[in-house]
């Protein structure tokens, strides 16, 4: 039987569809997103598992995840796709909600002093906060 996103009833996850266009209920799970993805690793749920998520309308989950803010919108997952979904742009409506609701991924004043310090480019930083801030 194949999974309607649009049988969930979650205004997240309609927002998140909405947001980046996707049709997330033609994922069949092949983990080819997985796979190929560099931040897997220091994911608390890996590309598809983060899809899944969001087919099953698992807000709470999908809210608690750190998969969004960790991803590097590097595309590969969305080239290596064979249901043509563009999963990186599914990760960024994801974290855009959340930076939206003023939910930041780290907190910007517990920054230590020294990493401050450590001559990071500037440009690094900004990106940074872009990146994982609502700021
Ligand atoms: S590559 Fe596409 S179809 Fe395969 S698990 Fe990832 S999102 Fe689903
Ligand atoms: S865009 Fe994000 S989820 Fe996709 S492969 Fe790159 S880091 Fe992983």
């Amino acid at each position: 039987m194949e999974i309607s996103v649009k049988k969930v009833h979650s205004d997240l996850v309609k927002k998140i569809s909405q947001i980046s266009g996707q049709n997330i209920g033609a994922c069949y799970q092949c983990g080819k997103c997985s796979a190929g993805c560099p931040s897997a690793e220091r994911m608390d749920n890996i590309p598809s598992q983060f899809i899944k998520l969001i087919q099953l309308g698992a807000e709470s989950e999908i809210k608690r995840s750190n998969t969004p803010w960790i991803c590097l919108t590097c595309f590969i997952c969305t080239v290596r796709c064979p249901k043509g979904i563009d999963i990186a742009g599914i990760m960024e409506a994801a974290r855009l909600l959340e930076a939206r609701s003023n939910v930041d991924y780290f907190e910007v004043r517990s920054l230590a002093q020294a990493l401050l310090e450590e001559n990071l480019p500037p440009i690094a930083v900004v990106s940074c906060f872009r990146k994982h801030t609502s700021i």
